[in-house]
């Protein structure tokens, strides 16, 4: 099983997850023809990719969903509330197939659990995708910590991770007062002391891989992002992966134990 970020952020989301032949898109929050040199980049297909799995209806994870899946006919998962939120970003002809909330799905050789999540948006959920042997977590946008998201990404074998911002970068930052409340509130994003929080919470010893994602441009570094994980893993530094805008590229995750 592997995965990679074709881009991570407020400038457009999209993961890509493989296992056993089946290639799906969680999020496709960029343009067609941006994700498409960005994938034969990353040495696939844009034509055989089996699903795309939305996670929300807010642009950077859906701007680009409805172009890219009629241009190669690939049907699209989201939740009744996504879909009614998401309007024409959905429309169009695309073959939408409605997932339940926390109901477990079937896309070629891999298990998809939708998880449900507080975040502003109608019915936002996160992804766990399972191939039998290893499981890959996904979670970009997420207000708070709830015991289900504690439950459903618990024991994964690799795990990607909102690091959105840091709070003190935030609060003197140059988002108006709104934006700020909003962002730092409990349907917004996670600051790099909560997702550590989170982390140290359903980290376990099959952990293999952390990717810190959907970093504000502007209220967070890298480094901080970086530091915040490490000192949560009591990990060095380096064992924590960043998706930037420009994506990250493939990590393997495999059975074979060292
Ligand atoms: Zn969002
Ligand atoms: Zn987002």
């Amino acid at each position: 099983m592997r995965f990679c970020s074709l881009g991570s952020g407020s400038s457009g989301n999209a993961w890509l997850v493989e296992s056993g032949g089946t290639r799906v898109l969680i999020d496709c929050g960029i343009g067609p023809d941006r994700l498409t040199a960005r994938l034969l980049q990353a040495g696939a297909d844009p034509s055989r990719i089996d699903a795309i799995l939305i996670t929300h209806e807010h642009d950077d994870h859906v701007g680009g969903a409805s172009a890219f899946a009629r241009r190669h006919g690939i049907p699209v998962y989201a939740t009744y509330g996504t879909i009614q939120g998401a309007g024409s970003a959905l429309g169009g002809g695309v073959q939408l197939r409605e997932v339940e909330p926390a109901g477990r799905l079937t896309v070629g050789a891999l298990d998809v659990l939708p998880v449900p999540v507080p975040h502003d948006a109608r019915e936002p959920v996160q992804y766990v995708l399972g191939d039998g042997a290893l499981r890959i977590g996904v979670i970009t946008d997420l207000g708070s910590i709830t015991p289900h998201v504690v439950a459903s990404f618990s024991s994964l074998d690799a795990l990607v991770l909102e690091a959105n911002h840091d709070a003190d970068m935030l609060r003197l930052g140059p988002y108006p007062k709104f934006l700020k409340e909003r962002v730092g509130g409990p349907y917004g994003h996670l600051s790099n002391a909560v997702a550590s929080r989170l982390l140290a919470a359903v980290a376990g010893e099959r952990l293999q891989h952390v990717v810190a994602a959907h970093l504000s441009l502007k209220n967070n570094t890298a480094a901080l992002a970086r530091a915040a994980f490490a000192t949560a893993l009591g990990c060095t530094e380096d064992w924590i992966a960043i998706a930037t805008e420009d994506g990250l590229g493939w990590r393997d995750v495999s059975t074979a134990r060292v």
